[in-house]
């Protein structure tokens, strides 16, 4: 079995690291950055984010194992002080995998080029500055005018995120869907929006078509591009997914619960 250990910069997750690095030395595994059985991130969201985006194009082959050190981990099944559990679980694991939706977004500039992201929270399009002005084509027909700050297409594991920031739902990571919510919708005699998320199946597309103004934001979880001069986007699920570890069982509203509400304490 081949790992890679990605940590952030915090002293606690450098401990962490090296002793995870130990640990799957001492039971026969190796280290392999390029091309890992098991990519492990310690540290928090944001780092198990960008070890996400390290091996995108690898997911089919890539498992994903996320270990926290901070306060939040939604990404994270394990915690700092539990390595020796983890490398015990790791020695007799049995190649399980649970699987969540990844984003793929397709921008084509103005001067025709085209790039392709995916992101596994959210991709947001937006324009800091001033009004952006989007016509929405959902699933190939004309659904909206958009006015106002910006637009937020999510996963389902990314609606916990920015998404429900903004007022999303909160969609468990089976469902294959993603959710466009707009960001400050301008609603008077003369806009209408929507003004509510939208869920969209898998199967369908949702267009993103903007004015010709030259100041677009692009987010895609922790990266961002600014001053973009971009004509359309498109959003689809993507038909890969991320598959994660399962070496313990993964209850996603018992994570909600944690992360939010914490409650459970006092019952
Ligand atoms: P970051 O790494 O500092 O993360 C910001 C917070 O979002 C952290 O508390 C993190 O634990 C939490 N988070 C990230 N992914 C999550 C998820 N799937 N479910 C629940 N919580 C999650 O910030 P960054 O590096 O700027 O961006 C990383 C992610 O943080 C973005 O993809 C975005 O979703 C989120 N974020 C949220 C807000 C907001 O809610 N207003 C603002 C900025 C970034």
């Amino acid at each position: 079995m081949k790992v890679w250990i990605n940590n952030n910069t915090k002293s606690i997750s450098k401990k962490t690291a090296e002793k995870i690095k130990q640990g799957v030395l001492d039971i026969g595994f190796e280290l392999d950055k390029k091309n890992p059985d098991i990519a492990i991130s310690v540290g928090g969201d944001g780092t198990f984010l960008k070890t996400f985006h390290e091996y995108r194009n690898k997911v089919n082959n890539v498992r994903f194992l996320g270990v926290h050190t901070g306060h939040l981990g939604f990404y994270a099944d394990w915690r700092d002080f539990e390595v020796d559990e983890l490398i015990k679980a790791l020695k007799n694991d049995q190649n399980k995998s649970i699987k969540y939706p990844i984003l793929d977004v397709e921008i084509t500039f103005r001067n025709g080029e085209t790039k392709k992201i995916s992101s596994l929270n959210e991709t947001i399009i937006k324009r800091p500055s001033q009004t952006m002005r989007a016509d929405v084509i959902l699933d190939g027909e004309f659904f909206e005018k958009f006015r106002g700050d910006g637009l937020c297409f999510s996963t389902p594991s990314g609606s916990t995120a920015y998404a429900k920031s903004i007022g999303g739902a909160v969609i468990h990571p089976k469902s294959h869907v993603m959710q466009m919510n707009e960001i400050a919708p301008i609603n008077n005699r003369v806009y209408r929006s929507i003004s509510a998320p939208i869920i969209v199946p898998s199967t369908q597309t949702v267009e993103v078509i903007l004015g010709s103004e030259k100041d677009y934001m692009v987010n895609y979880d922790t990266n961002s591009q600014t001053n973009c001069e971009i004509k359309s986007m498109k959003f689809k699920l993507s038909d890969q997914s991320i598959k994660f570890a399962q070496l313990r069982d993964r209850h996603f509203w018992g994570r909600v619960e944690h992360a939010f509400l914490g409650t459970n304490d006092f019952l």
